[in-house]
């Protein structure tokens, strides 16, 4: 609930309107979880809800996986009867994704002189937020198409995930940067609305910027487009998962391109006005001797350039899964393709695997409760 939310339900229960700022302050800013000690409430007001039975919603971290690098990836429990769990992942310093992507113009400047607390606050975590508990999206490479589609998560499913994560690192919103990506579980434009419903509540009432917030598409175009029309203010960056130099490739490794081909994506991508500085991300997942020959870079850039659109690549090495029949890119693939699409003139950054000893990384989340 927002705040809109919080006052008819204090107006439905004789209260004024205010009270709802005052809740909402209370749960998004502050993170208070226990109705008592909510204290700008009324006593009396307390007691009322306590004994309707009122709580503040919160999903469980139910188990942690922590990597040798730091990265941690927690089994979240929702809030459906039907118990279900997605994954998160908090990554201690970004995955390396957030290169160049105008999110850190004033970051990296942490004065030397400053005192380590100070410094220590400029840690750039990231979380990994999962919008659906698996995917109908049926990529060959990825571990959480196995799965299906499971159900889709509801805004305060998905926003809890980060609130979940913030509590449990004390990070202080509007001190500290935390980036989010909207890259874990599921495809985020098919569950659209609740996707940036719970966009609106981290922006709106938690307090996080939508600068530092991403989100990842397969390319479903009626979700980009519905995107397009969302304010500035409010509308995460925008990242597409290209990861492939063809529509012929593509296809294959992505069988939703036979329906929303590489130049559909493109053009309703076309539609969305960009901030200042702002680019397009173009993931592509380096799938050995599939996706990652010298030519595929050639065609990727060109590709790229082709689009107009101010852009760059992540560039990410396939994370192994079981079940799965593909190949990890080999030795020194990843950085040749990076130089390749340099010299070509479009900027391409390498997304460090993080995590995949806890299968937290890329492509690797699948409700796995073994280590
Ligand atoms: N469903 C959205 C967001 C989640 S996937 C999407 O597909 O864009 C986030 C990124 O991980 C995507 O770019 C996807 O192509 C990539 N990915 C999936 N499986 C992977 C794997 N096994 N190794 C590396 N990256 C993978
Ligand atoms: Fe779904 Fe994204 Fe995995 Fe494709 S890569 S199956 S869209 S989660």
């Amino acid at each position: 609930m927002n705040t809109a939310e919080l006052a008819e339900w204090m107006v439905g229960l004789g209260e004024p309107k205010w009270r709802g700022r005052q809740m909402a302050e209370a749960i998004y800013r502050q993170r208070i979880v226990e109705v008592e000690g909510i204290t700008t409430l009324s006593k009396a007001l307390r007691q009322k809800l306590d004994v309707e039975g009122w709580q503040v919603g919160r999903p469980r971290i139910a188990q942690v996986f922590t990597s040798v690098d730091g990265t941690e990836r927690y089994l979240v429990q929702g809030q459906g009867v039907d118990g279900l769990t997605v994954e998160t992942v908090w990554m201690p310093e970004g995955d390396g994704g957030e290169s160049g992507d105008g999110s850190e113009d004033d970051e990296g400047k942490a004065d030397p002189s400053a005192a380590p607390a100070a410094r220590a606050s400029l840690r750039r975590a990231t979380i990994c937020v999962s919008s659906q508990v698996g995917c109908a999206v049926n990529c060959q490479f990825c571990l959480t198409a196995k799965l299906g589609l499971q159900r889709n998560l509801s805004v305060g499913e998905i926003a809890g995930q980060v609130v979940a994560v913030l509590d449990r690192h004390g990070v202080e919103v509007g001190r500290e940067r935390v980036n989010l990506v909207f890259m874990g579980m599921g495809e985020p434009f098919l569950n659209y609305e609740n996707f940036m419903g719970a966009v609106r509540l981290l922006v709106e009432e938690v307090g996080l910027s939508p600068q530092r917030m991403t989100v990842s598409t397969s390319g479903i175009v009626p979700g980009i487009e519905r995107f397009a029309e969302e304010p500035p203010e409010i509308r995460p960056k925008l990242a597409i998962s290209l990861n492939a130099p063809n529509d012929e490739v593509r296809s294959a490794v992505m069988p939703i391109n036979r329906k929303w081909p590489i130049e559909a994506v493109v053009d309703a991508v076309r539609g969305v006005r960009l901030r200042t500085r702002e680019r397009i991300t173009f993931e592509y997942v380096l799938l050995g001797g599939v996706t990652d020959r010298p030519e595929h870079a050639t065609e990727v850039a060109r590709l790229v350039r082709r689009t107009g659109l101010p852009a760059k690549v992540n560039l990410i090495a396939w994370n192994p899964g079981p079940g799965i029949a593909f190949a990890m890119p080999e030795p020194g693939a990843v950085e040749a393709f990076r130089r390749a699409l340099s010299a070509e003139g479009v900027p391409a950054y390498l997304r460090r695997p993080r995590g995949r000893d806890i299968y937290a990384a890329c492509g690797q989340l699948k409700r796995t409760v073994e280590g």
